[in-house]
C-alpha cells in the first residue's frame, strides 16, 4: 500500500509510504498514544471480509433470506470491541444491525448504512464458490463483496478505527445494517425507518452504496461519482379493450391490434433529452478525463443533446443516456387464451424511470400524446418518488477534501442513478444521503455485481477503508 502524507488536522501521519500514523492532540492529551494502521485495518478487515461473505444471505422472489445470522455475525464483531448493539428482528430470520458511537453532540449524527442481504447467486456459473470467501491472485471472491458487504465492512472498520483512535468526535456515528434491500426494503430500511425512527431522528447525514470510484481501462480513476439522487419509479399500465370474435373473421380495431399500434408508437419515440443540472455539472467535470467528440461533448452537454448525431452518440452508453432522459422499459404484455380466439382486452406494462424533476401526470399526458388512442387507456400503478440531496453540504466538501488528496485532480461529481437503493427511505426522512462505495472499480467488475464472479482486489478493500475512515472522522472533527 503506498498513500501519501495526508495531512489531516486531528491525524498526525507517520513517514511518508509508512502505513502508521499516531494520534492527534485532542487524544493525546487525553493520554491515548494509540498507533492505527491501516494497513493492519485491512489485514483484519479482510478476515471478518471472508468470514461475512460465506454466510449466505441471499435474497430473491420465494427465498427465506437469512439476513439475521449476517447481523448476528457483525454484532459479535461490534460486542469484542467495546460496543452495545442491537440486532432488530422484523421477521423470522430476517434482521437489521444498529450500533452508535457517541461524539460530545456538536453535531448531528451521520449514519453508515449496508445492507446485509446479497442477490441470489447459481454456483455452477461461478469460476470459484459465490459463498466460499476464497482469495484467488489477490482477489476476495463472493457474492456481495461489492455490492455491498464489502462497503458493509469497511464501514463497520470505520466505527472500529474511530473508536480505538480515542478522537472526541463532534457527531454520534451510527452503524446501521439492513435487510430486503434487494426485494425493495419493506422488510429492512422501510422496516427500520417505521419502528425505530427514534434511534436516527438525529441524523443529518447518511453514506451508503449507489456510486463509485469510476476507473478508466489504464487503471487510472477517472471521478468519484456520488449518488445525491436516484430516478422515481412509475409503473404504468395500458389497456385496449375491443370486441372478440372468431380468429378466422379478423377485427381490424380489435384490442391487440389496438395494443400493438400505441406500443409500436411508443417503441419508436425517442424520450426527449433533459439536462438538469446536477448532470450538467456530472458532465462538465467527467469532460476533463474525455478524449475527442465526447470531450466537446460533454462540456456542453446543452448544446451536445440538441445535436441529434451527438445524442445518438451520447444514447449509447445507457448509464450515461439514462441521467439525461426518462426512460421506459416495456415489460409484460398480455392478452388471448387461445389462438383461434380475438380476445376483448389487451394489457401492457410500462416501467418507466422519472428524472427527479419530472412530475408523473406530466410524463402520462406525454406518454399518451404518443399514443395518440383515447381507447387505449394508461394507468398508474406504482409511484415511488425519491427525493434528492443538495451537492453543496458539508459532507460533499469533505469527500472533495479527502479526494484532493487521495487522487489529486480527479474531480468528486454528482452522480443522478437509474436504479433505486435505500437511500430514498431516510432522505424522505430528510436525512442527506449519498451513495458513495469508496473503492474504484472499472467496468468490468461492476458487470460482476448482480451478474457472476464477484469479487473484490484486495489492495482495493484496504485503500476503501482507508477514504472511508478519512471520510468520516474528517466529518466528526472540529474545523
Ligand atoms: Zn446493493
Amino acid at each position: 500500500m503506498n498513500w501519501k502524507k495526508l495531512g489531516l488536522s486531528s491525524l498526525v501521519i507517520a513517514v511518508a509510504g509508512s502505513t502508521t500514523f499516531s494520534v492527534a492532540a485532542n487524544a493525546v492529551a487525553k493520554g491515548v498514544s494509540k498507533q492505527l494502521s491501516f494497513e493492519q485495518a485491512g489485514t483484519e478487515a479482510t478476515r471478518y471480509l471472508v468470514d461475512y461473505l460465506r454466510i449466505d444471505t441471499s435474497n430473491g422472489p420465494g427465498i427465506a433470506a437469512n439476513e439475521k445470522a449476517g447481523a448476528d455475525y457483525l454484532a459479535s464483531i461490534l460486542k469484542a470491541n467495546g460496543f452495545e448493539p442491537q440486532v432488530f428482528e422484523s421477521a423470522p430470520g430476517r434482521g437489521c444491525i444498529y450500533a452508535r458511537l457517541k461524539g460530545n453532540g456538536k453535531k448531528k449524527a451521520i449514519i453508515l448504512l449496508s445492507h446485509i442481504d446479497v442477490v441470489p447467486a447459481k454456483a455452477e456459473n461461478w469460476q470459484h464458490g459465490p459463498f466460499s470467501g476464497e482469495i484467488h491472485d489477490n482477489e476476495l471472491w463472493g457474492r456481495g463483496s461489492l455490492d455491498m458487504k464489502g462497503m458493509g465492512i469497511a464501514e463497520l472498520e470505520t466505527m472500529l478505527l474511530l473508536k480505538r483512535s480515542g478522537h472526541v468526535l463532534d457527531r454520534d456515528v451510527i452503524f446501521l445494517g439492513t435487510a430486503d434491500e434487494e426485494q425493495g426494503g419493506a422488510m429492512g430500511a422501510k422496516w427500520f425507518v417505521d419502528h425505530h425512527p427514534e434511534l436516527i431522528k438525529d441524523a443529518e447525514y447518511l453514506l451508503t452504496e449507489g456510486f463509485y470510484i469510476d476507473s478508466a481501462e489504464d487503471g487510472n480513476a477517472r471521478y468519484w461519482g456520488i449518488d445525491v439522487a436516484e430516478k422515481n419509479l412509475l409503473w404504468l399500465k395500458l389497456t385496449a379493450k375491443g370486441a372478440a370474435g372468431h380468429a378466422s373473421m379478423p377485427i381490424a380495431n380489435s384490442a391487440p391490434n389496438k395494443l400493438a399500434r400505441a406500443l409500436q408508437k411508443l417503441v419508436d419515440s425517442p424520450m426527449r433529452p433533459i439536462v438538469l443540472p446536477e448532470v450538467r455539472e456530472y458532465f462538465k467535470s467527467i469532460s476533463v478525463a474525455e478524449k475527442g467528440q465526447l470531450k466537446t461533448a460533454f462540456a456542453d452537454i446543452d448544446a451536445a443533446v440538441k445535436n441529434p448525431e451527438t445524442l445518438k452518440t451520447l444514447q449509447k452508453d445507457s448509464m450515461k443516456a439514462a441521467m439525461l432522459q426518462n426512460t421506459f422499459s416495456l415489460t409484460i404484455i398480455k392478452a388471448g387464451y387461445k389462438t383461434n380466439v380475438i380476445p376483448s382486452e389487451a394489457t401492457a406494462e410500462l416501467d418507466c424511470r422519472l428524472l427527479p424533476s419530472v412530475n408523473p401526470d406530466a410524463f402520462v399526458t406525454e406518454i399518451k400524446s404518443i399514443i395518440n388512442d383515447p381507447q387505449v387507456e394508461v394507468t398508474k400503478i406504482d409511484w415511488i418518488k425519491a427525493e434528492p440531496s443538495p451537492f453543496n453540504t458539508e459532507c460533499i466538501e469533505t469527500i472533495k477534501a479527502v479526494a484532493a488528496k487521495e487522487a489529486p485532480g480527479v474531480p468528486v461529481v454528482p452522480v443522478i442513478i437509474p436504479w433505486f437503493t435505500d437511500s430514498h427511505w431516510f432522505r424522505d426522512l430528510g436525512i442527506t444521503s449519498y451513495g458513495f462505495l469508496p473503492f474504484q472499480i472499472n467496468e468490468k467488475q461492476i458487470g460482476t455485481v448482480h451478474g457472476i464472479n464477484e469479487r473484490i482486489p484486495l489492495a482495493e478493500f484496504s485503500n476503501g477503508i482507508r477514504r472511508m475512515y478519512l471520510m468520516v472522522e474528517k466529518l466528526c472533527s472540529s474545523k
